[in-house]
């Protein structure tokens, strides 16, 4: 009987725990291990931290899913791996008891570390800025919106920020469905004109979202990223900034340097801004209790998978085997990593160093449909490697499309999405020599009320398939 472990209950790990509890879990023993109790639909939060949906709509019970699924659960933190001798140690949320998970294979997909600490004063926690990066943070954010909105309601006049909060700040996508959603918003409750929307990030341009922009079609012609979001922030009214890397923020101003090693602060009543994602720090143990961080995980604490790293941004551009395919550890060929988690070659968007050395370079995105799409492979791979011995899988992120719909707005009447198809996620200039390095016929933009359907047709969709209910398999990551 083959043990499988996987820690992380998100899209990567949940996803992957769905398959293999499928096709293994009645025979073999399949373990998942989360912090929470819950899988959480992470998209939704951006309703939630403006009051538009509770966080109960957004989750669900992990433990009837896993039941049903044939997979056990223990809900607490995993805080060490055993990589020589096969065990992870996790530490019980029900009783704090340290328990021991011995693993054939293991699958680490703990999403992020969020590290407001890499930003003087960022986060609700120990700073002065709001972050919708967890339920609590998004709560706690529609909460400090609401004060905001109290404010205009007696006529003051306020300042919103929204961006990035960490010169290397990913998921610039979020960021952007927030300031639009709060945007709406604030029309719907005839505030609007009481409101500065600032968008305050690290990109190259305006539309760029850490995957080097896109070029696509839009209504029969070929229109870029740029354009088309610069575009709806005109017609929100909705002030830019680009090319700034935030460094500090206290009560009343956030601190940037930007592409010209300027520096320069900008003043705000409200501010949601991402902070700096780095991988979950686990602690890995050899065999005599020596520290194997280093054949596991980079210095951010990313899991090394079959990547090639180190190659400078110009090799790497033109380099699509370099993203890793199998998304398994060099060194121990048994643990694998998927979502977050699983440490990129290198940035997708080109990357910036100011002239004094400060690094303003967006990282890489891993959405919610790529890691559903990483941990459906690797959890076929390990199906592979239990019943035949080997892997059939594989997917690069330079092979991968995937949609991105940004709500500008949940109404189902008078909402918007921006709705994005990309193929691949990451540019393959080899094969795809345009500017953008996609194929065109495949990269599409679309803009109106169907995106704002989609969204929450989505949203349906994904708890009803992550429950692992009838047919789940058909709907795709
Ligand atoms: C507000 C918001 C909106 C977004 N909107 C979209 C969108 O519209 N479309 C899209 O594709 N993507 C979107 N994303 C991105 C998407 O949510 C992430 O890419 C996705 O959640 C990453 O999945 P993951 O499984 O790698 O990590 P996570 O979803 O973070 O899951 C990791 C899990 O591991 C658990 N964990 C961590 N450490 C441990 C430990 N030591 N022990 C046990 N468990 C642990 C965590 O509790 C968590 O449950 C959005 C993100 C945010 C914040």
């Amino acid at each position: 009987m083959a043990k499988v472990v996987v820690i992380g209950a998100g899209f990567a790990g949940h996803t992957a725990a769905l398959y293999l509890g499928d096709a293994l879990g009645k025979e073999h023993e399949i373990t998942v291990v989360n912090r929470y109790e819950h899988f959480y639909y992470v998209p939704s939060w951006v309703w939630v931290g403006i009051g538009r949906m509770p966080v109960e709509k957004t989750r669900f019970r992990l433990k009837p899913v896993y039941d049903k699924m044939h997979v056990r659960f223990v809900q607490g933190k995993a805080t060490e791996v055993h990589p020589d001798d096969r065990y992870v140690v996790v530490e019980s949320a029900n009783d704090g008891q340290v328990i021991k998970l011995d693993y054939d294979y293991l699958l680490i997909a703990t999403g992020p570390k969020l590290n407001f600490a890499a930003t003087e004063g960022l986060g609700p926690h120990e700073g002065f800025t709001q972050s919708i990066c967890t339920a609590p943070h998004a709560e706690a954010s529609r909460d400090a919106y609401f004060a905001q909105l109290e404010r205009m309601k007696k006529g003051e006049k306020v300042k919103l920020v929204i961006g990035t909060g960490h010169p290397g700040a990913t998921c610039q996508g979020t960021a952007f469905e927030y300031i639009t959603n709060i945007h709406k918003d604030l029309v719907r409750r005839g505030l609007r004109d009481k409101a500065e929307l600032l968008w305050l990030s690290n990109e190259q341009n305006v539309g760029d979202f850490g995957v080097h922009g896109v070029v696509a079609n839009y209504q029969g012609e070929m229109v870029s990223s740029e354009a088309f979001i610069t575009a709806v922030f005109k017609e929100y009214g909705i002030n830019y900034e680009v090319q700034k890397g935030v460094y500090k923020v206290d009560a009343e101003n956030i601190y940037w340097e930007d592409f010209t090693g300027n520096r320069g602060q900008t003043n705000y009543d409200f501010a949601m801004l991402i902070p700096q994602f780095k991988g979950i720090q686990l602690k890995y143990v050899g065999k005599d209790g020596q520290d194997v961080s280093e054949r596991v995980v980079n210095a951010a604490g990313f899991v090394l998978v079959d990547g090639i790293y180190g190659l400078p941004y110009d090799r790497l551009k033109m380099n699509p085997t370099a993203w890793p395919e199998l998304y398994q550890n060099p060194y121990y060929d048994n643990i694998f990593a998927a979502g977050i988690a699983f440490a990129p070659p290198g940035p997708i968007s080109e990357p910036h160093t100011t002239p004094n050395g400060m690094s303003i370079t967006a990282a890489p995105p891993r959405t919610g449909m790529v890691s559903g799409i990483i941990g459906r492979i690797v959890a076929k791979n390990i199906i592979d490697l239990v019943e035949k011995g080997r892997m059939t899988h594989s997917e690069r992120m330079t092979e991968m499309a995937a949609a991105c719909i940004a709500s500008m707005g949940d109404s189902l009447w008078d909402g918007s999405a921006a709705t994005i198809m990309i193929y691949p996620v990451v540019p393959d200039f080899r094969r795809y020599p345009n500017e953008s390095g996609r194929d065109m016929f495949v990269t599409h933009m679309e803009m109106g009320l169907g995106g704002a359907w989609m969204k929450r047709m989505i949203h349906s969709t994904f708890m009803y398939k992550l429950q692992g209910r009838l047919g789940w398999k058909i709907v795709p990551e």
